[in-house]
């Protein structure tokens, strides 16, 4: 065998690539991984976590409210950007040092420079005039925000990538499109205190979800004070005096001081040499693999949102423990996709898992809906107006749970342990016998007992 620098070289110090590379350092392989932004990739330096910390920002607000419901005096507090941010970044360093420091506890070596491969088992760290080779070579490098580029105007808007670091909180915001990103952002800065639009060039947001959970977040969102244009794109944008000007193909021109685009990522492979080893990407441009994440190239290994296969943290972190148990274990693991609980942090925030409805009835013979709305109790005493939603989708044949959907507080939280019982298969009649736990909310999902009957379906 070929005598080579490293066992492993991994491209890309995000969620994926940093545990792929520890794990295999921890067993006694020679790693390196390289890295040309902070290490902590997507998910801690841009993406769940900062946005997560500006979610609970946001909330406060509300609470506020909530607590005069509940005897409080009133709270005249005022939300501070500046100050907000500078907690952000300061926790944000903290994170990507714990990465760092992580990867060289491991005893793997980090490399500060972009990757660039010159064949099958040879990369060029740019910038560096060095080459290093490796037996194995894992690509991990994720996604990269796209947006349209044509658009005239375009150069006024930003992405979530500067929403991180805006100087000043705007007063008014667009975000244009309906998918996690979009949602989630309009959900921070309307409570924020922004003046916010959601514009969606589809009929309604979060397409892909379950319709049931569509329409009960966008009239949530609006009931918050979101205003959703749904059904419309940009034509162009322009700079005036006074802010940005959106002009939309249905006729309406509407102002902002901040434009955000949330339309989409794209894996991120430019630049990586991927021609000179010959590795091939799908038609959407991802790196294409098998399931054990390995591509055409038998010695290099994708994971994570560079493969575009289910583009969230947890997933990346589990196909690079299958990568390294496979590579390095000797034995051959693959992640499951199936079932993979998944979250949308608006306001009310989302979990969900398993099949929509829609799926369901494509898949099935026979489909049991059982779906509760109400408000929750919290609401309810101070006259609060949010209202939740449950929703079990069963094979109406076998009772087995195929899909669990729920909108409202700690729907996350929920969804994940409701998750456990999902993936292993259960039961609506073992579901059911599970008791309930009083005064909860989550209670409410093992009490569903009458099938739901859609409109459609009870006016045919
Ligand atoms: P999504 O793919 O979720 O949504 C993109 C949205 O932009 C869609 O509504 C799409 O419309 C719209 N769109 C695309 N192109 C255009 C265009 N040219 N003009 C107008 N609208 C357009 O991407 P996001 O950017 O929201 O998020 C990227 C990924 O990051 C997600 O898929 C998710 O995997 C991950 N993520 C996960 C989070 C979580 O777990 N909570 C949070 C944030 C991101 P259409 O529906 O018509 O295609």
């Amino acid at each position: 065998m070929a005598e080579y620098d490293y066992d492993l070289f991994v491209i890309g110090a995000g969620s994926g690539g940093v545990r792929a590379a520890r794990l295999a350092a921890l067993s006694g392989k020679r790693v390196a991984v390289a890295e040309e932004d902070r290490v902590g990739g997507t998910c801690v330096i841009r993406g769940c976590v900062p946005k997560k910390f500006m979610v609970y920002a946001s909330e406060f607000s509300a609470m506020f409210k909530e607590a005069e419901g509940y005897g409080w005096s009133k709270i005249d507090s005022q939300f501070d950007w500046k100050t907000f941010l500078a907690a952000k970044d300061v926790e944000i360093g903290r994170l990507s040092g714990i990465y760092a420091s992580n990867l060289a506890k491991a005893g793997a070596d980090l490399v500060h420079a972009k990757a660039r491969l010159v064949d099958a088992h040879t990369i060029e760290l740019v910038g560096k005039k060095r080459t290093v080779t490796a037996d194995i070579i894992l690509i991990a490098t994720g996604g990269r925000v796209s947006i349209p580029a044509d658009l005239e105007g375009i150069e006024y808007a930003i992405s979530s990538n500067e929403a991180f670091h805006l100087e000043e909180l705007p007063k008014r915001v667009m975000v244009v499109g309906g998918g996690y990103i979009a949602v989630e952002f309009a959900g921070i800065f309307n409570g924020l205190g922004v003046d916010t639009t959601l514009v969606y060039r589809g009929p309604n947001i979060l397409r892909g979800f379950d319709e049931d959970v569509r329409s009960h977040v966008s009239d949530e969102m609006e009931k918050r004070g979101i205003r959703l244009m749904v059904g419309t794109q940009h034509e162009r944008i322009e700079k005036t005096a006074t802010g940005l000007v959106n002009h939309m193909d249905n006729g309406v021109d509407c102002e902002a001081d901040v434009v955000m685009f949330a339309t989409g990522r794209m894996p991120y492979v430019e630049g990586l040499g991927l021609d000179n080893a010959g590795v091939l990407l799908t038609d959407k441009g991802a790196v294409a693999v098998d399931e054990f994440s390995r591509t055409n190239v038998p010695n290099i290994y994708a994971v994570g949102d560079v493969t575009d296969r289910i583009n969230l943290t947890p997933v990346a972190i589990r196909e690079a423990v299958a990568f390294v148990q496979t590579v390095f274990g000797g034995r051959p693991t693959s992640f499951d996709h199936e079932m993979v609980a998944t979250a949308v942090f608006c306001q009310p925030p989302v979990g969900c898992v398993g099949m929509t409805e829609t799926e369901a009835r494509h898949a099935y013979k026979k489909v049991d809906i059982y779906l509760t709305r109400f408000r929750p109790m919290k609401e309810v005493f101070y006259g609060g107006q949010d209202r939740m939603l449950m929703k079990l989708v069963v094979d109406g044949e076998t009772d087995v749970i195929l899909g669990c959907h729920i909108v409202g507080p700690e729907a996350p939280e929920i969804i994940q342990m409701a998750a456990v019982a999902i993936k292993m298969g259960v039961t609506k009649a073992q579901w059911d016998s599970t008791c309930a736990l009083h005064p909860t909310m989550a209670e409410e999902l093992v009490t569903m007992r009458e099938k739901h009957v859609p409109m459609e379906l009870s006016i045919a």
